[in-house]
């Protein structure tokens, strides 16, 4: 297959392209390196840095490399806070984008497409392990931008006939295994890339968001998922449109971890004793974030490879100890 994929040159997006690459598709990368890093992409990828806010940059790409068996959207802003702070950011950059993208792929009559969406979209959960007919309640407007790429893809289906895929991500962890790609936000904000930042030296202590949660420890409970996991299910899920059918999926290890288990976990990966700064709650935060992802799992084949917090850490850490500055300058 011959896959489009924006946002690429990103934490998830580069290491679904390694994935694809290794099992012998073939993808172009498009990125307007805001976040991404060129270094992510794999060197058999062909890359083109552009803009899907630039409609004619995405004619210009789809004239030179198309046609395409699929496209795999990543290309978006993610933080929940920044959201809040600069609404405007997200709804241009995230939902704009997003529909400059599918003009051209309706146009070009592209007929499958993959969205990266989020766990952000159940901020009510009634039932944990959350699956995936919960009542969507996207909880910043982060979420909500994702929400709104979920509905366009429906209407770009009942009127061209798009089949897509809806890829719920929980917490999205760990790296490529060689140690040769891995997470680089710049800020971070994600709880094992700043623990590891401490092992590293380059932190004093973490610190630990409320620790008077309804959990047993008190700190919230996520679901770790790793990275190269999610892309197994990015291409298994391109597959399966191949029936017609589009579908939503959850994805995470279906465990729940709270921060202190990974901050331990990641003691004994690193032998770092990892001092601990204990603050207030974090706004917005659920004390417990857990997927379903039976669904997946029964329909498709899914099998996790790293499903446990250990290998997420070990991988990370393989990654943050060869790459202490991430992608550099
Ligand atoms: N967290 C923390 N300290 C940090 C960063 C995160 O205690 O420096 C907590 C955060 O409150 C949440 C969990 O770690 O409960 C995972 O946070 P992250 O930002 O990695 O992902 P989120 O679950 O918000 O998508």
């Amino acid at each position: 297959m011959k896959i489009l994929v924006t946002g690429g040159a990103g934490y998830i997006g580069s290491h679904v392209v390694y994935r694809l690459i290794e099992q012998g598709h073939t993808a172009v990368v498009f990125d307007n390196l805001v976040a991404g890093h060129q270094q992510a992409v794999h060197p058999s990828a062909t890359f083109i840095q552009g803009d899907l806010l630039d409609t004619n940059a995405i004619r210009d790409l789809f004239e030179d490399h198309a046609p395409f068996s699929g496209i795999m959207h990543f290309a978006s802003h993610i933080q929940v806070g920044e959201s809040m702070r600069e609404p405007f950011k997200y709804l241009r950059d995230n939902v704009q984008a997003m529909t400059n993208l599918l003009e051209v792929a309706t146009e070009q009559g592209v007929g499958r497409f993959i969205l990266s969406s989020t766990a952000n979209l159940y901020d009510h959960p009634t039932r944990v392990p959350i699956p995936e007919d919960e009542p969507l309640i996207p909880g910043s407007v982060y979420g909500e931008t994702k929400f709104m790429g979920e509905r366009l893809l429906m209407w770009m289906e009942k009127i061209y006939g798009l089949r897509h895929a809806c890829l719920r991500y929980f917490n999205a962890s760990g790296a490529h295994p060689d140690g040769i790609i891995g997470e680089d936000h710049r800020p971070e904000t994600h709880l094992i890339p700043l623990i590891l930042q401490v092992a590293l030296g380059q932190r004093p202590h973490i610190d630990v968001f409320g620790t008077d949660y309804d959990t047993p420890d008190g700190t919230c409970i996520r679901d770790y998922v790793h990275v190269m996991d999610l892309a197994d299910a990015h291409i298994l899920a391109l597959e399966a449109l191949a029936d017609g059918r589009s579908r939503t999926y959850n994805l995470g290890s279906g465990e729940g971890y709270s921060v202190l288990e990974v901050i331990e976990t990641a003691r004994r990966v690193t032998g770092h004793p990892i001092p601990v700064q204990t603050g207030p709650r974090r706004a917005g935060d659920l004390a417990r974030l857990v997927a379903d992802s039976s669904k997946i799992k029964a329909e498709l084949g899914w099998k996790p490879k790293y499903g446990d917090l250990q290998s997420i850490v070990e991988t990370a850490w393989r990654w943050h100890q060869s790459h202490p500055q991430g992608y550099g300058e």
